[in-house]
């Protein structure tokens, strides 16, 4: 039958690098459809031509059965004329002439496919640590340019042999288009070297297994930078790791060879079964099952994840039970991710490398996610989920927003998208600083943005307010709360106003003070503060944070004890050091003022689970909810609703704190009690607040919330009060999704234009 229509097709979203060409190719065969393929940008433009029933067909299939990896954003479909010489589809060369948006594909993971091929007796493949497909493999981490063909990754340098070449151009193959194919060959390799001995190719891998057995450390490179791994069972292996990167306490992932070996390290529904085997390959936080103390840093939490590149297949397969894989670098430095870089930067850490030669261009640490509150909690985002893209309606010129100094992010938005970076570390670290100002620059590049205004903190002393300023670009601030709600509200598309209750360790307000336990009444471009919790000092500024005694020290004055009897709570601190921080407390020297809840976890973390210091963010506050068991009565805290903002006074919880030691009460109890007083007076302060202002949305966000216990409370309570409650899932909940609430408030006009700035 002759051809009565084409049809002119957009997608939009992520479309390139994950196989839909070939997929398109496969189904405008089986309906016999003529046409073309080609990336365009970062969008897939199609033509079918054909019967129009079938043309349409083709349409509703092209999307309902997209693969796997695919996400579409947008779909544009019009008619155009019918061409008369057309024979077969074709899949044409790239086209980057048009402005529209791009999306950058992520990494993904081995698929099924791959690994059987990887394991397979006889298949060329065999054994080979960098096998792919047009739907996994490498994507964002070897990208240099779009559109995504393998020209523009660091798969160039490896010029395809006559096989993978065929199956690179051949219609039904599985690596039809599929970028990095490579083989033996043709393909990067891997290459093992310790103090004694170099091997390259097949027998590296087997190599880094014998050593990983036999209890040393091997740096791996990976996709997205380099790790430092060891057997998790052996103790004196974990705790040198330890020692050498050093990371006293902060819990460490574990990589297993499947879902089987998982759920004996932690507890696994099957929401982690679905995170655990996503095409992200995410760590996944674990209620732990057993006790790899070492590993877990006492926490009764696991990062457990799976295999996602093939060289990872290949060493579970040796290798009996966990590993140690944590990101390779030395504390507070980003990932290291070049060969050079991490002979000088790994070597006295490692025992053993097992290194390749294809480069990494962005660096990725592991994505890192919780299920909580019937929902997925993300804690850090990065190999395969970023670059993430949300959509951002409006009309508004390209911004660049440049987030938070601790798990900072840059965010670009521009033609109805805002694109959000993996973590880049803490901005304090010149080198996670130097590879923040890269990504800035090489995500501008790639999704051809060039920002007309930047978007920033409000708070004096941020190193990314610094950068901001410097670009020679208008500059607008955005109070840090105030974007920790929007990104909430940016993720499903909503304007306000709701309220938000922001709980975190620290964010620069409005008023000069440290906040950090706030409800805030919130709209896309504007805040009022409406409740926030009372003032406290902290004695010695960051040493309070460091050293959370001193925060309980500060409630501890503030409730009107004494020395005495502070000194009888917390007999362990010698005498003379409390009296000077009393004496600060007294004049208000280098004791800045704070409604953090984060400060007000650490002061019931010092009381409660003697926390006297932490070494990581968010260490007191990690211990104090493994240590909480059982659901018996909260505490109580007060609020003042006759001043504007409400104030919401922790007293009676740090008395009822007080009276609970003296009584002997479980400490697991205390725990439990603290958790529930928190979060009832999270829930009853926003009823209150929605009741007056006539709403019905909550939003809660701040890294305070990665607390699981916490937030299950609040929304279970929340909800079953016939509120709706929302939260980050697909950016994180904590600081890094700062950049992202920026790029939404200043989008909607919102933000404070910074004088001094064009
Ligand atoms: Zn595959
Ligand atoms: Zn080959
Ligand atoms: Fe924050």
């Amino acid at each position: 039958m002759p051809a009565d229509a084409r049809l002119h097709i957009e997608l939009n979203g992520v479309v390139q690098g994950v196989g839909f060409r070939p997929h398109a190719q496969k189904l405008a065969a089986r309906r016999r459809l003529s046409g073309w393929a080609r990336n365009n940008g970062g969008a897939l433009e199609l033509e079918v031509q054909g019967r129009l029933k079938a043309c349409r067909d083709f349409v509703g299939e092209l999307v309902s059965s997209a693969p796997a990896p695919a996400i579409v954003h947008g779909l544009r479909v019009r008619e155009v004329a019918v061409q008369s010489d057309e024979s077969g589809f074709n899949i044409l060369v790239s086209s980057a002439a048009s402005r529209r948006p791009r999306f950058i594909p992520a990494d993904i993971g081995i698929c099924d496919s791959c690994r059987s091929e990887l394991l397979a007796p006889g298949d060329r493949r065999r054994d080979y640590p960098f096998i792919n497909c047009a739907l996994c493999g490498p994507r964002y981490t070897i990208i240099a340019g779009l559109p995504y063909d393998r020209e523009s990754t660091s798969m160039c340098a490896f010029h395809l042999c006559l096989d993978c070449a065929f199956e690179y151009a051949n219609e039904p193959d599985r690596r039809f288009h599929a970028e990095p194919n490579a083989c033996p060959q043709c393909g990067p390799h891997y290459i093992y070297s310790d103090s004694d001995r170099s091997v390259a190719g097949p027998k590296a891998v087997a190599q880094a297994a014998a050593a990983l057995e036999a209890g040393r450390i091997l740096a791996l490179k990976g996709i997205g930078g380099w790790h430092l791994a060891c057997l998790a069972t052996d103790e004196s292996a974990v705790d040198k790791l330890r020692r050498l990167k050093p990371r006293p306490d902060k819990p460490m992932a574990v990589m297993v060879a499947d879902l089987e070996q998982a759920s004996r390290l932690g507890r696994i529904g099957p929401h982690e079964a679905v995170l655990l085997t996503g095409a992200d390959r995410p760590i996944v936080l674990l209620e732990a099952a057993v006790g790899l103390t070492g590993v877990t840093g006492g926490l009764d939490t696991i990062g457990v994840m799976l295999p996602y590149a093939p060289v990872h297949v290949l060493l579970l397969q040796k290798i009996r039970g966990p590993l140690v894989m944590t990101s390779a670098n030395r504390t507070g430095s980003p990932i290291v991710t070049d060969n050079l870089e991490a002979v000088a930067k790994l070597g006295g850490i490692a025992d053993a490398r097992l290194s390749h030669d294809r480069a990494i261009l962005n660096g990725c640490d592991d994505s890192v996610v919780r299920r909580a509150a019937g929902r997925t909690v993300t804690i850090r985002s990065g190999r395969g989920r970023a670059p993430a893209a949300i959509s951002l309606p409006g009309d508004y010129g390209p911004i660049l927003a440049c987030g938070a100094d601790i798990k900072s992010s840059v965010c670009l938005a521009a033609d109805g998208w805002a694109h959000l970076s993996q973590h880049l570390g803490s901005l304090d670290d010149p080198d996670c600083f130097d590879r923040y100002k890269q990504t800035t620059a090489s995500l501008s590049a790639l999704l051809d943005i060039r920002p007309a205004v930047v978007a920033c903190d409000s708070h004096p002393d941020y190193l990314s307010v610094v950068f901001a300023r410097g670009l020679g670009l208008p500059v607008k601030q955005v109070q840090h709360h105030h974007a920790h709600v929007v990104a909430a509200m940016a993720e499903v598309g909503l304007g306000g106003p709701v309220i938000g209750v922001a709980f975190d360790g620290s964010g620069w307000g409005t008023d000069g003070r440290v906040w950090g336990g706030e409800w805030l009444i919130c709209s896309r471009d504007r805040f009022e503060r409406a409740a926030h919790l009372k003032y406290v000092a902290m004695p010695g500024g960051e040493l309070a944070v460091r050293e959370p005694w001193r925060m309980a020290v500060a409630y501890l004055v503030d409730i009107g004890l004494d020395a005495e009897a502070i000194g009888r709570v917390l007999a362990d601190i010698d005498p003379g050091v409390l009296d000077v921080v009393i004496k600060q407390l007294g004049t208000g020297i280098n004791a800045p003022l704070t409604s953090s809840a984060g400060r007000l976890f650490d002061a019931a973390a010092a009381l409660i689970a003697g926390c006297r210091s932490q070494s990581y963010e968010g260490h007191a506050a990690s211990r104090l909810e493994s240590l909480a068991a059982g659901d018996t009565g909260a505490y109580p805290l007060d609020l003042d609703a006759d001043t504007a903002p409400f104030i919401i006074d922790p007293a009676p919880m740090i008395r009822a704190i007080i009276g609970d030691l003296a009584a002997g009460v479980e400490r697991s109890e205390m725990a439990a009690k603290f958790h529930n007083g928190l979060a009832d007076t999270i829930c009853s302060v926003g009823r209150r607040l929605c009741d007056r202002e006539g709403l019905d949305t909550i939003v809660l966000a701040g890294g305070v919330f990665v607390n699981a216990r916490l937030l299950s409370r609040a929304v279970g309570t929340l909800e079953s009060a016939g509120f709706t409650v929302l939260i980050n899932q697909q950016v994180p909940i904590n600081d890094g999704a700062i950049s992202l609430g920026q790029a939404a408030v200043v989008a909607a006009g919102g933000g404070l234009p910074v004088p001094g700035c064009p």
